[in-house]
């Protein structure tokens, strides 16, 4: 139904399509009202309703992939204005008295227990959309959402459009980089070469160019980009939450926010934080030490390790400690193995088979499309949009775009991503490990959305669930990304068609541990300053300032002056006050994967389980209930803490 709208071409088209949707969800929103006062329940409201929320948002995440990755600078801004009327729909229906009495009437007696759920979320959502309020404060409400959709696309937008970048003076500034980043990197016609702080560029550059003072330069550029104007953006944004919340009568955006995830308050939230960041003190402390100790053999006068040469030390000390230099591993890991060693694990765990898909509309040449099958029949379609464009969304992310329902729509979804282009001419894009691991991820929320079709409603299908719980798929499938027995199924050389070497991967198992406990502490920084930042009035905050105390107070790397790094904190944008939901997904991440570490991580059984257990159901029960179901137990930190305090951390 929305497959089509990934072809078009013309903008006006794309507003054409957006206006139809509307008009046909209204005309379904009419007949649920004309039967009100009717004992209309499961057929007269809910029904139709699940098909609203389907058409709406089939479409709306169908404009926001557009939105993120059309080619087309018109399409985009088109996409933007069909995004905001959609919104703004949807913000209508959320405050729609008429419909709200109209789910209350439905007899819960009448229902089946996903049907009581249904009716239970639609009403809680009601409520904290604020349905019961007076008239002028759903106005009120109505059109702080209006403002917040459009502050947000302001803010992504800045950032999306701010690519800095820095001017070396010749190939010397590039050493220390792989020969096919430097290639790819010619110098201009007045000799000097430009690096960008688009992640392509900026990553490798971080953690290879001997050149600290360059780095320290690109450095600056990446976290001043969307900076000055996102400050103030921020600023509205920050305001109109909190608005809202008091509205709503809650004392902060942050409680508001928590209220139906997992962790369910603001509070909570921050206990959660000092709990991970206590437990990462001791090792990120050591590993710190490491890293000035490496870089005193540089520099004996040197009394901390800046910011900008944090990758760059992990890199050399991963090399002469665990003889793991990522260099050694890329020629192994060209994109199109990769892609093949992905799609083979996802065969083997859960019996799924891709097949190209030629004919169907996509937006960008470079797009593939593929169906999915079990076999032999069609269970859903994949959109693989992999290599960075102009304009294109900067990061990794799988964007749903059809929801699907037990014997009903079949899902589909794209998995966007930035890998290395192949170069002109042929040859074959070389990946990171770490790029492998980000397509496991991104693969596990792909699964999700594709397998979690065993409900009756579009709105507990795949991947809505609790948001705290979302990241649980696919931090899980990242584990795979590191077994010997899955790299060694695809990871060959590009030239010579060898195998990737045990021994290397044995090192780079080895290498991974090192430097978790400063990652932990720099994701709660992040975590800290999305939840400080929504959980307090804005009249009292400088964002700027904050940002720069819970750095200090987080990051064992000193502030560098004159950065701004909320300016282009694109989370703050979706995840609002939420951002502690990757460490909390982790948690219990770790704990399911103890159990296919018990078992063996092709263990038919687990694979089974886990499938049916967890990915199947979606959102249609609560997240605790799908962990306590497979574990048989609820979940708990232990598994966590083990990982964090790790065995094999450097001395
Ligand atoms: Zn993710």
């Amino acid at each position: 139904m929305v497959d089509d709208l990934l072809g078009i071409t013309g903008a006006s088209d794309l507003e054409n399509r957006s206006q139809a949707v509307l008009d046909a969800c209204g005309e379904i929103l009419g007949q649920i009202k004309s039967r009100a006062g009717e004992a209309s329940g499961r057929d007269g409201t809910l029904r139709p309703l699940d098909e609203i929320q389907a058409r709406l948002g089939d479409t709306r995440r169908t404009i926001c992939l557009i939105r993120s990755v059309h080619p087309a600078a018109d399409l985009r801004e088109a996409a933007e204005r069909c995004e905001r009327m959609l919104a703004d729909f949807a913000s209508e229906l959320a405050l729609d008295r008429d419909l709200y009495e109209a789910v209350k009437e439905c007899d819960p007696g009448a229902l089946d227990a996903e049907g009581r759920r249904l009716r239970e979320h639609l009403l809680r959502d009601f409520r904290r959309s604020g349905v019961d309020r007076d008239e002028a404060t759903r106005d009120e409400i109505h059109q702080l959402h209006r403002e917040l959709v459009e502050l947000g696309q302001e803010f992504s937008r800045n950032i999306l459009q701010d690519v800095r970048s820095i001017r070396l003076d010749g190939l010397e500034e590039l050493a220390g980089l792989p020969d096919d980043y430097i290639a790819a990197h010619p110098p201009g016609e007045d000799g000097r070469i430009t690096i960008t702080t688009e992640y392509p560029d900026y990553n490798p550059f971080m953690v290879y160019a001997r050149s600290s003072s360059r780095r320290e330069e690109l450095y600056r550029a990446f976290r001043s980009r969307a900076f000055p104007a996102n400050i103030a953006v921020l600023r509205r944004i920050l305001q109109r939450r909190h608005r809202l919340a008091s509205l709503l009568g809650y004392s902060s955006w942050a409680d508001y926010a928590a209220e139906d995830k997992m962790i369910g308050s603001a509070k909570a939230i921050g206990e959660f934080i000092e709990r991970v960041a206590a437990a990462a003190a001791r090792r990120s402390s050591r590993e710190y030490r490491s890293l000035l100790d490496r870089k005193r053999r540089d520099d004996p006068s040197a009394a901390e390790v800046y910011d900008w040469e944090k990758s760059y030390y992990e890199e050399l000390l991963r090399i002469e400690q665990y003889r793991i230099d990522s260099r050694e591993i890329r020629p192994y890991l060209g994109y199109d193995a990769v892609k093949a060693g992905v799609f083979d694990f996802a065969a083997r765990l859960f019996g799924l088979e891709f097949r190209p898909a030629p004919e169907v509309p996509r937006w960008h040449e470079e797009v593939e499309v593929l169906d999915v099958l079990e076999g032999g029949s069609l269970r859903g379609r994949i959109y693989l949009d992999t290599h960075p464009r102009e304009g294109k969304y900067k990061h990794a992310a799988m964007f749903p775009i059809v929801h699907g329902v037990r014997g009903g729509r079949r899902p589909a979804a794209a998995l966007v991503c930035n890998f290395a282009r192949p170069e002109s001419g042929g040859g074959s894009a070389l990946l990171d490990h770490d790029d492998v691991v980000t397509f496991f991820h991104e693969f596990g929320h792909l699964l999700h959305h594709l397998l979690g079709c065993e409900t009756d409603w579009v709105q507990f299908s795949g991947t809505s669930t609790e948001w705290d719980f979302v990241e649980v798929p696919s931090q899980l499938l990242e584990e795979w990304a590191w077994e010997p027995e899955v790299l060694q199924s695809f990871a060959r050389h590009h030239k010579t068609g060898e195998v990737i070497p045990s021994d290397l991967v044995q090192r780079l198992r080895r290498a991974r541990d090192f430097g978790r406990g400063l990652q932990v502490r720099q994701q709660m920084y992040y975590a800290r300053l999305s939840l400080d930042y929504h959980d307090r009035a804005p009249e009292t905050l400088d964002v700027e300032r904050l940002s720069r105390e819970l750095h200090s107070r987080y990051s064992l790397f000193g502030f560098v002056d004159g950065t701004h790094f909320e300016a282009s904190f694109g989370h703050l944008e979706g995840y609002s006050a939420l951002y502690y939901t990757y460490m909390w997904s982790m948690v219990i991440e770790k704990d399911l994967f103890s159990r296919f570490r018990e078992r063996g991580l092709f263990d038919p059984e687990m694979a089974r389980l886990y499938r049916r257990k967890i990915l199947e159901r979606g959102g249609s029960l609560d997240a605790a209930d799908l962990v306590r179901d497979f574990l048989g137990r609820d979940y708990r930190f232990d598994a966590y803490e083990e990982w964090l305090d790790g065995e094999r951390s450097v001395q």
